[in-house]
């Protein structure tokens, strides 16, 4: 069976701001028995362990998937707290990007270099303009660019493993506003 997950990205809250945040996020949903405070290895990282899910984990899933509760039975199925610079993108894929001015298509090595210039940067996570075209010169921030799937560029993610696809808006909102950030939701598939 290939492992999917579904990511909480927060692209306001600033690198420095991270671990605290990460903290408090984790602490709203231990207290709420959404997942357990004790790590373990229950999630797709070699580095780092995982929060498995807590005996009110269907207090954070949607409706719908009330009755899908395969997850619970898997090896991998814990909230990883990724916290750091990174990029999340929708089905794991790093694609090119388009420019938002001319739309055509960057190259591999302008991408890549792009995002290493954004990891380096300790100005903010919001970035100043650090991205400059290939073909036209347009000068950018890098969550300006144009990804074929949803990309977000931020340094904390809720990422959840093999939790069903969808989690209820009230939680999401709730957790929202304990955080001061509204996330964008990320899906990945391996
Ligand atoms: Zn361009």
């Amino acid at each position: 069976m290939s492992d999917n997950s579904i990511s909480l990205v927060y692209p306001s809250i600033p690198e420095f701001d991270a671990s605290e945040v990460g903290a408090r996020a984790l602490d709203w949903l231990v207290t709420r028995k959404i997942v357990n405070a004790m790590p373990t290895n229950c999630i797709l990282s070699s580095r780092a362990l995982g929060h498995p899910p807590g005996s009110n984990a269907f207090d954070m899933v949607a409706e719908k998937y009330q009755s899908d509760r395969l997850f619970l039975k898997l090896r991998f199925n814990g909230l990883h707290l990724e916290m750091g610079k990174k990029m999340f993108a929708d089905f794991g894929v790093s694609e090119p990007p388009r420019c938002p001015a001319c739309e055509k298509s960057w190259s591999d090595a302008a991408h890549a270099a792009a995002h290493s210039e954004w990891l380096k940067s300790r100005t903010s996570h919001l970035n100043p303009k650090i991205c400059k075209c290939e073909h036209c010169g347009h000068v950018s921030s890098i969550d300006a660019l144009k990804y074929r799937f949803t990309t977000v560029f931020a340094s904390l993610g809720l990422t959840f493993w093999n939790w069903p696809a969808e989690f209820r808006e009230t939680m999401v909102d709730a957790l929202s506003i304990q955080l001061k950030a509204k996330p964008q939701v990320v899906h990945i598939h391996i």
